[in-house]
């Protein structure tokens, strides 16, 4: 769901320097817009895709001012009801407009991958932000990252990190570690080192430098040490009960992993279920959510925030789409008022849950551009019934 530099957004994805930004999906620069897709620049827009620079718009259509103001009072933008009917309509349009090979920004360099933005020679990446000469990195979303390669969150200043998670701030030369920071440097097999320098299989260390297990040496008995662990590793790797080995080279172990599947954003990403999980050996915990009494069915939600009153923080409303309870805070009702948006019927997590189906997943696919025939690796599957245009397609159309 990112967003970038914005304001008073709401049920909006991939947004960028946006203020006023209404359930839409990619867009950048704009400033009241709705239910829009890949608009850039554009003000006072609804149901738009691929435009650029455009003001008073509906489903593509230039109106005048007040024939825009006029219409969009019709289609009642403070009501649920008015904003469902509108939401499927502005779908059903969004799906016959052309998509771009991958989600990101015109600022990248020779790069592959999806939700790529301000990066160059990146390639296969998920979720980047001012990557270059990179590869297989995901969530990297603070800026910079250089020279690292299966690599998974977060960048700010990382350089030469490898099959590492959660190494970031000024972090370099580290490998095989997960959540190291800052300053981390030539680390391997490290998990939460602050500001670690020189360590290898150290786990909660602050400010250490020259440590094996945690035990601190000379340089010279660090470098001898660890060169023979290296050598054991490589000659008797570790191999788990489904003969998987686990070698010098390799990320941690799967045994070592302390989130069950399930309670982890994986299964967001790549969705398994209990048995498949529990059979390529990732945990499981099975969990029971908490049932709270619903006190207010969404149905009685008042269709407009003008006419909701504060007691409804008091209520316990029944989702829509999972039928479990959940709140309006008071911060949420004063948001909802400044931008005259109806309570929503569904929970938070539902919510979520909606906006993350929105977005492409993690994998790449060979097909056609929908207009030049030539050959794009792309995050839509070539059963995907989008209309997919390569970058050079696409610029030449709507940029
Ligand atoms: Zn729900
Ligand atoms: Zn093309």
């Amino acid at each position: 769901m990112r967003g970038w530099n914005s304001e008073l957004c709401y049920g909006s994805i991939g947004f960028t320097n946006n203020y006023r930004t209404f359930f839409s999906d990619q867009c950048d620069s704009c400033v009241d817009v709705w239910f829009s897709r890949n608009c850039y620049g554009c003000t006072n827009c609804i149901g738009c895709v691929n435009l650029r620079n455009a003001s008073h718009c509906i489903f593509n259509e230039k109106y005048s001012k007040e024939e825009y103001e006029k219409k969009m009072g019709d289609l009642e933008l403070d009501s649920w009801a008015g904003l469902q009917k509108l939401e499927k309509k502005a779908k059903d349009f969004s799906l016959r407009k052309p998509y771009r090979e991958y989600n990101g920004d015109s600022f990248n360099m020779n790069v592959s991958g999806d939700h790529i933005y301000w990066s160059r020679n990146t390639k296969e990446g998920y979720i980047v932000n001012n990557a270059e000469n990179s590869k297989w990195c995901q969530l990297i979303t603070v800026q910079d990252t250089k020279d690292c390669y299966d690599y998974t969150g977060w960048g700010n200043g990382a350089q030469l990190i490898y099959e590492c998670s959660n190494v970031g701030e000024n972090a370099g030369s580290s490998k095989f570690s997960c959540l190291c920071f800052p300053d981390a440097l030539n680390l391997e097999y490290c998990m939460w080192n602050i500001a670690g320098k020189n360590n290898f299989g150290c786990v909660n260390l602050k400010r250490k430098k020259y440590c094996i297990l945690n035990k601190e040496y000379s340089k010279e008995e660090f470098e001898t040490l660890k060169a023979q662990i290296v050598a054991d590793m490589k000659k008797n790797p570790q191999k788990d009960d489904k003969e998987r080995v686990w070698s010098y080279g390799e990320f941690f172990p799967l045994s070592l992993c302390p989130f069950p599947y399930n309670h982890s954003n994986a299964i967001k990403f790549v969705p398994k279920d209990k048995a498949q999980a529990l059979k390529e050996g990732y945990g499981w915990a099975d969990m029971e959510l908490p049932v709270h009494k619903i006190t207010l069915q969404v149905s009685l939600l008042p269709d407009k925030i003008k006419d909701t009153e504060d007691n409804i923080l008091n209520e316990v409303i029944g989702c829509d789409e999972c039928k479990r309870g959940y709140k309006i805070v008071k911060g949420e009702l004063d948001l909802l008022r400044k931008m005259n948006l109806p309570v929503p019927h569904k929970c938070p997590k539902c919510r979520e849950n909606e906006r993350f189906d929105r977005m492409t997943k993690p994998r790449m696919y060979h097909r056609q551009c929908d207009k030049c025939k030539t050959k794009i690796y792309t995050p839509y599957a070539p059963q995907d019934p989008r209309i997919v245009y390569c970058v050079q397609c696409y610029q030449a159309e709507f940029l």
